[in-house]
């Protein structure tokens, strides 16, 4: 099986606060509303429900996942539709009010119409729900089980997988086997997954995509370093990116630059702070984990492009041209999604199925072997930094207080930001060679995951979320 996903799939634009509970689940209920007027019976529907099984319906209070199933239900896609339209969209509905499925056809809904059952675990996925249809005399039109298998993918139950993708000119399924390819066509590992992805869409098409991701990554961290106050949810917790934007600003204004990784918790804060208000965010490669990659990729971009390889200590060089900026970002995003490839298709991305290290700990290990790759490092220095990254969140269990995403989700991006920069370098500082294979990792990340108690998988139900007393 090709492991390969293509990086439009891997980074897909959607809100936060969660891309299994909020963006998943969103896309399960517009798939739901599209087939039943693609079938001609969306005309029929007098009413529509859906019940949130296992770790939905354990922390989608939380995530929204109720507010997201309202919104896909009404046809709106989490790429494109206002965030304003999708939060609360379920809490604050008036019972009976009518709702537009499939954004045409108007059908009296309450707000129990949604189901929250977390003791029921479906063996498809501990992230499943299922969307039911009924006529006016309560018959039923319409059933689906959908399974929101992390990053925002979903699956309908019954539906085969996708097939894996004979037709890529680079077939992979692991660490292994992707640097061998590389080694036979002497490419490196962003090479291999640009011919990969030239075989999916024109070059023109891809460049636009690839850019569109990264824009809309920079505009999340723009805004949130310029966002103020709480946080949406019962913790109060308040946003501290913009506060440290603002010191970071003042103290180089009068010459006292400070050490240019505190720029890299700042990122990655401002991102994961703009999930968690259900914001326009990049799964990267889940809306949980979307502010490691980002955080690492505009410091390499703003800091590390135009100086040394150590710009606290190195003068900074002229600034590199916007041409070169960008193509390293292309070159960043197109390495980490050859490596998170493999995470996804040999363990997992979902916190529900994997514990955090399949979120986080992806994200970083993404992250630096992107960093590595564009601070020149060879295919096999890029591999050891994903591992070094990998590693060191084997077994971190997800524990997120109240079951929103922001504690311990929040930090846990910055301290990551600051992982992947670390191991990015230790594998720039050595020869590529090195004693545990990224596959060795991962292989252990997923066995870890099976081993893990479900109280651990973002189910709210172990760790600090239990610990932590909220008020
Ligand atoms: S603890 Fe990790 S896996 Fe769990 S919700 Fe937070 S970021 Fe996601």
């Amino acid at each position: 099986m090709n492991a390969y996903v293509s990086v439009v799939d891997l980074f897909s634009i959607g809100l936060g606060p969660s891309s299994s509970h909020t963006v998943g689940p969103m896309r399960a209920g517009r798939d739901f509303a599209d087939r039943l007027a693609r079938s001609g019976r969306l005309g029929r529907v007098a009413r529509v429900g859906c019940a949130l099984y296992g770790s939905l319906g354990a922390t989608g209070l939380g995530h929204g996942t109720a507010d997201a199933v309202v919104a896909g239900l009404r046809g709106l896609d989490p790429e494109t539709c206002p965030p304003d339209q999708v939060r609360r969209a379920w809490l604050d509905w008036p019972d009976g009010a009518a709702l537009a499925l499939g954004g045409a056809h108007p059908v009296a809904f309450a707000r129990s119409d949604i189901a929250f059952e977390p003791a029921t675990r479906l063996p498809g996925h501990p992230n499943a729900l299922t969307l039911w249809a009924r006529d006016g005399a309560g018959r039923e039109l319409a059933k689906d089980t959908y399974y929101s298998i992390g990053g925002g993918f979903i699956r309908r139950q019954g539906e085969q997988p996708p097939p894996s993708r004979p037709d890529l000119p680079f077939d992979y399924r692991d660490g292994r086997s992707l640097l061998a390819l590389c080694d036979e066509a002497g490419l490196t590992i962003a090479e291999l997954a640009l011919r990969n992805e030239l075989s999916l869409r024109p070059a023109n098409d891809l460049i636009a995509r690839l850019d569109a991701i990264w824009e809309a990554m920079v505009a999340c961290v723009e805004a949130g370093l310029a966002a103020e106050g709480p946080l949406p949810g019962r913790l109060g917790v308040k946003r501290r990116a913009n506060a440290i934007c603002v010191q970071l600003q003042a103290a180089e204004e009068q010459g006292r630059r400070g050490p240019l990784d505190e720029w890299l918790g700042a990122y990655a804060l401002a991102v994961n702070e703009q999930n968690a208000a259900g914001e326009r965010v990049v799964t990267a490669p889940t809306n949980g984990s979307a502010g490691v990659l980002p955080a690492v990729a505009l410091y390499w971009s703003r800091f590390l492009a135009s100086a040394g390889s150590d710009p606290d200590l190195e003068p900074a060089k002229p600034a590199a041209d916007q041409a070169i900026r960008r193509g390293g970002v292309r070159r960043l995003l197109l390495t980490a999604t050859a490596l998170g490839s493999l995470f996804k298709a040999n363990a997992s991305i979902s916190g529900a199925e994997g514990g955090c290290q399949a979120e986080v700990g992806s994200a970083c290990a993404m992250a630096a072997g992107g960093l590595a790759a564009v601070l020149g490092g060879s295919n096999r220095q890029v591999e050891n930094a994903a591992e070094i990254a990998l590693e060191h969140h084997l077994g971190l269990t997800c524990d997120p207080i109240a079951g929103l995403v922001q504690i311990p989700c929040i930090e846990r991006n910055a301290v990551a930001a600051s992982t992947a920069v670390t191991a990015a370098r230790l594998a720039l500082r050595g020869d590529g060679s090195h004693r545990v294979s990224l596959d060795a990792g991962v292989e252990t990340m997923r066995q870890t995951g099976l081993d893990m108690s479900t109280k651990y998988k973002e189910t709210g139900l172990g760790g600090l979320a239990v610990n932590v007393v909220e008020c």
